[in-house]
């Protein structure tokens, strides 16, 4: 197979993986310029804040496993392709010397078995590293099942590793993803955890000779495959976060891109329930949230109001709270401002009291925040003490019929 056609099935293949940002557009190019389809590059952000451009691609999609939910599953009848580690690290530095992509970001189905897999893809990473000199990121899957000391002599290569978790209870895992053990991958994870805190405390002298997955490892959990509820996932996430200190926790909704299986789901699940979990994943990074704050045990995310502004509505009597004297993590609760604002707000209050007015001009949406605050002067919306009222002026649009308008829709 040439390898122009191998590129095009296996970047297609690894569309499907989200645990390294880009874009989820359908858009086609009908003769114009650009493509917001096409797969192949996609973009991430380094350790350093820098986004890069990394070549997104699998190694194999010849799978061995059998994950009812996956495009590349050994009973799925798509055309398949292999590279060689030569053939890919060759393309990757072809790429990056015409500018095109400044890094990778490599996947793979498990061909044959995970160590086999695995050794390929470790020798992909020593290719580039040793023979091409190549130093820029490399993000890469470590393969669910492959011995730990594989995983190691690949962190030592990479920048990111990611092992994705899949589901949030073992029993869907099993159920769906039968070749997989969640014990393998919870190990695995372990590991990389542990051997990045024993790299992260050597001196500063020795750190930069020795480097082990510097840009910490994610993971990435499938949203509606299953039957996890928002609930469990947020739940796993927060433990991820905390126990393995994962960097990031990616979420991806599923979509049917399957020959009928009988596990699979037949229906395509809102992207909103993805987002939704990503706005409330964030306010357990960030804002001080616990999970178990925003859902009771195997709740959903409300898919209309976002998870900040529902928790304020169901605490509708812990407001308001006045901006002249509530501690940072309250202000972190109020709908309309965010970590920026809330430290502008703690810095500006120290110099004197502030007013409705101020308060916009420091960076806080007055739209949502006002019903949820006072401060000095005469404010412009009254507190509504209602939850139904507030709920229904907090909801977004579209959002309660989970379709997009089109431009004349509602026109009267
Ligand atoms: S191991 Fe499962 S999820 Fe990974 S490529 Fe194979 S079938 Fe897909």
């Amino acid at each position: 197979m040439e390898l122009e056609e191998k590129l095009r099935i296996l970047a297609g293949a690894a569309k499907y993986d989200v645990s390294c940002s880009s874009s989820g557009s359908n858009r086609p190019n009908t003769g114009g310029t650009g493509n917001a389809a096409v797969s192949g590059i996609c973009h991430a952000w380094t350790a350093d804040g820098r986004c890069v451009s990394l070549l997104k691609v699998l190694y194999t999609n010849l799978c061995s496993f059998d994950c009812s939910y996956c495009f590349c599953r050994r009973s799925n009848d798509v055309p398949r392709a292999s590279f060689s580690p030569d053939e890919l690290a060759r393309l990757t530095m072809a790429f990056y010397r015409r500018n095109y992509i400044e890094g990778l970001f490599l996947s793979s189905a498990v061909a044959v078995n995970p160590d086999r897999t695995m050794e390929r893809l470790i020798r992909v990473a020593e290719i580039l590293r040793f023979r091409e000199g190549f130093q820029g990121y490399i993000h890469m899957k470590a393969i669910p099942g492959a011995d730990l000391a594989l995983v190691t002599r690949l962190g030592f290569l990479v920048d990111r590793m990611s092992i994705n978790m899949e589901f949030s209870t073992h029993r869907q895992l099993h159920l769906l993803a039968p070749d997989k053990q969640a014990g393998q991958i919870r190990g695995a994870m372990l590991s990389v955890r542990d051997t990045i805190n024993e790299f992260s405390n050597l001196p500063a002298v020795r750190r930069n000779d020795t480097r082990f997955v510097p840009a910490g490892q994610s993971t990435q959990m499938i949203v509606g495959a299953g039957d996890d509820t928002d609930s469990d996932i947020l739940s796993s996430a927060q433990n991820m976060y905390r126990e393995m200190r994962m960097k990031r926790v990616f979420y991806s909704a599923y979509i049917p891109v399957n020959l009928p299986h009988p596990l699979a789901v037949a229906s395509p699940v809102p992207l909103r329930r993805e987002h939704r979990i990503y706005q409330a994943d964030w306010l357990i990074r960030f804002y001080g949230f616990e999970a178990g704050e925003l859902l009771t045990p195997g709740a959903n995310l409300d898919l209309a109001v976002d998870p900040k502004a529902a928790w304020a509505v169901q605490h509708h009597d812990q407001f308001p709270v006045n901006v002249n004297r509530a501690p940072y993590e309250m202000l972190l609760r109020v709908p309309g401002i965010g970590v920026k604002s809330a430290k502008r707000i703690v810095a500006s209050r120290r110099m004197g009291r502030l007013t409705y007015d101020s308060l916009a001009k420091i960076g806080v949406v007055m739209k949502r925040a006002s019903h949820f605050l006072t401060a000095e002067g005469t404010r412009a919306t009254p507190v509504i003490d209602q939850p139904e009222r507030l709920y229904r002026l907090l909801t977004d649009g579209t959002a309660q019929t989970h379709q997009q308008l089109s431009f004349f829709d509602g026109v009267p």
